[in-house]
This record gives structure tokens, C-alpha cells and sequence, in this order.
């Protein structure tokens, strides 16, 4: 299928002559800086951050591209993936005319930017097991159609979606397809950043902010070629990642052997908080993850909600969600947080005398 980046750009984002930094136009690191109206002193807090930070990111983009296989240059850092999210709302959908495509149920801030960028969606159900339905999605295309989001492994459902039908959506859209890997790093199917190459309607999210355990800090990445990164660092502020950030997220880059480490941690307390959710007799069904939460299925869900948080244990309340009726979306926790967890249940289940 023939895929023109530019003819699917917004025509004012095409011809935009972009803001240019102080420190786009002077990229050494030596010398006298009098270019930016920063402060020479320093700063009133113990390290200094009178200095703007570098506009591209470049020292962990070239670390990243090591760890990832891809070039430094099909890498954009967003504050958060909600700053991808939105500027890719903003570089390709007309408000008021394009929409684009979401398979409920999902992450929901695809929606919600859709809303604030005033652009319509199409919502197509995944089926019963939560894998996507080709020939539904693929009806649903016309000529305004720019995005299809595709969550892998999907929140809230935790499971990951069947390779062959994203395969066959890239091969027959010819918009931007999105596919958000933010719970890659808990599963061991390779990313569909190896996939760039050969799919330049293709655009990869990852995030530091669930394995690499830096959700504080907000550093979103996506993957895409590098006509398509070269689009969104137009779009995007010029500074919008910190100093700050920036400094840490390298510092855990130098540091991946614990991320690891971490990952196994929470792998192995998946496999001992799966046997005991499964050994509750009032748990319905505790659904099949690839990620690091589970969806569990209880009676009376938001009341069983309400009552956790009582014993001060907070989940995720998903029963108002399609396909998601009386659902939980429970975190794995540490050892001890889960084993509160499943005495917690138990109490409630105990008080509230709900049986399976
Ligand atoms: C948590 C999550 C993210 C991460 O968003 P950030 O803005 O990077 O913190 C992205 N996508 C999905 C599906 C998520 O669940």
C-alpha cells in the first residue's frame, strides 16, 4: 500500500517554519554563553539549572539507539508518551474533519486527545479475548482516517495482541499506524521498533515509565522513521524535556542491569500473585497478562472496590468498561504489598459475603 508521509501531514504543518533555540543554532559545548538570557551566577537550589537543556537530547538518544537497534535519529523523547499522543493528533488530523481509529477497550488517553484536538473516533471493539478484529478495523477506514492505535500489550486487558493481525494492518492502511508498547519490557516478544525499515507507516511508543521505574520524571519515546521524527521535533516545544530529567534518564541508561533486575523481581511475584488471585474462590477469572498488572473479574466489582480501599488498597476500577464488566486492574505489587493485597480480598470477601 502506498504510504506518502507528506500527503497525509496537515498542509500548514508541511510549509511550518519551526521556532530555532539558541542552542539549535550553536550546537558546541565550549565557550562563553551569552546567547539565551540565561543566569551566569548559578542557581539557589544545590545543583545548578541555569542552563538550558540540550533541545534534542542527543546523549541519551545515542545510548538509547544502542540499547533499542534503532538509529538516534528515529528516536523522539516526549514529556511522557501523552506528548506524542497529542502532536501526533497535531501534525496529521484536521479538527473537525479527520478521525482516526481505537480498539476499546484500551488506554485512554488516545481518546482523550483525541477529544481535546477536536478529532472524531472510531471505535472498534477487540473481540471477547481482546485480540483485534482485521476486517472490522480495516471497514472502518475512509478517507479521513490518519491514526489506528493499537495498545501491545493492551491496558487494561494486559494481554498482548496477535503479531499476524498487526502485520496485516500495516500492510493495508496506508495511515500512520501507532503501536504503543509501553509493557513491552514484561514480555519477551520482540519490539515492532525492529519492523521501522520495512514499515515507514509506523510508529513505536515506548516509555520510562513502567519497567524502567521512572514515572516521576515524565520521558516518553517514540520510534518512527526519521522523516517522521524530524516532523514532530518541529511540532514540539523547544525544551521539552529537563535538565533534570534528562541527567537521570541517563544515569539509569548506565545502570540497565538493575532495570533488569527489577523486571525479574516483578516477573517472579506475577507468577506467585497469578496462583494466589486464582486460589480465591470469589475471583472469577484472573485474565491472561503480558504486562505488569492483572484484570480480575469479581463480583460486585465497585463495591469491591469501595471496600479495598477501606483496608487502604488501591485498584483500578475498570467495571464501567466495555468488555471490562466487573473488572479490577491490579499492579503487581512487591511481596508484601500483594500479599496485603490477597488478605485484603479475602476480608472484604469475608464482610461483604460474595461467593464465585
Ligand atoms: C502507562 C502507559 C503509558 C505511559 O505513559 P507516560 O505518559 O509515558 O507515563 C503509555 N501507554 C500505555 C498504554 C500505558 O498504560
Amino acid at each position: 500500500m502506498a504510504f506518502d508521509l507528506n500527503s497525509l501531514l496537515r498542509p500548514h504543518i508541511s510549509s511550518l517554519k519551526p521556532y530555532t533555540s539558541a542552542r539549535d543554532e550553536y550546537t558546541g559545548k565550549e565557550g562563553i554563553f551569552l546567547d539565551a538570557n540565561e543566569n551566569p551566577l548559578g542557581s539557589a537550589t544545590k545543583e545548578d539549572f541555569n542552563r538550558y537543556p540540550d533541545p534534542y537530547q542527543w546523549e541519551i538518544k545515542k545510548q538509547l539507539s544502542k540499547i533499542k537497534g534503532v538509529r538516534p535519529e528515529q528516536i523522539f523523547l516526549g514529556n511522557g508518551s501523552d506528548e506524542a499522543i497529542d502532536l501526533l493528533f497535531r501534525a496529521f488530523c484536521n479538527p473537525g474533519k479527520d478521525n482516526v481509529i481505537l480498539l476499546p477497550p484500551t488506554y485512554g488517553m488516545y481518546e482523550v486527545s483525541a477529544a481535546i484536538n477536536d478529532v472524531a473516533t472510531k471505535k472498534v471493539s477487540l473481540t471477547k479475548d481482546f485480540q483485534l478484529d482485521t476486517k472490522a478495523v480495516l471497514g472502518q477506514v475512509d478517507a479521513h482516517t490518519k491514526i489506528i492505535f493499537i495498545c501491545s500489550p493492551n491496558n487494561p486487558s494486559g494481554n498482548k495482541i496477535n503479531r499476524d493481525s498487526i502485520y496485516t494492518i500495516l500492510n493495508q492502511f496506508s495511515g500512520l499506524v501507532v503501536i504503543d508498547e509501553a509493557y513491552i519490557d514484561f514480555n519477551d516478544e520482540p519490539s515492532f521498533t525492529q519492523e521501522l525499515d520495512k514499515y515507514p507507516n509506523l510508529l513505536v511508543m515506548q516509555t520510562f515509565s513502567k519497567a524502567w521505574g521512572l514515572a516521576s520524571l515524565r520521558l516518553g519515546m517514540a520510534f518512527a522513521s526519521e522523516e517522521l521524527i524530524r516532523i514532530l521535533n518541529r511540532i514540539k516545544p523547544p525544551y521539552n524535556i529537563s535538565g533534570l530529567t534528562q541527567e537521570y534518564v541517563l544515569q539509569a541508561l548506565q545502570n540497565e542491569k538493575k532495570v533488569k533486575s527489577m523486571i525479574q523481581t516483578i516477573l517472579d511475584e506475577k507468577d506467585s500473585l497469578e496462583k494466589a488471585l486464582k486460589g480465591l474462590d470469589f475471583v472469577q477469572k484472573v485474565y491472561p497478562s503480558n504486562a505488569n498488572f492483572f484484570l480480575v473479574k469479581v463480583p460486585q466489582a465497585t463495591s469491591f472496590y469501595n471496600k479495598l480501599i477501606d483496608h487502604k488498597i488501591i485498584v483500578r476500577n475498570r467495571s464501567k468498561v466495555q468488555l471490562c464488566e466487573d473488572c479490577l486492574r491490579v499492579t503487581i505489587g512487591t511481596k508484601a504489598e500483594n500479599k496485603a493485597l490477597i488478605e485484603a480480598m479475602q476480608k472484604v470477601a469475608a464482610e461483604t459475603g460474595v461467593q464465585g
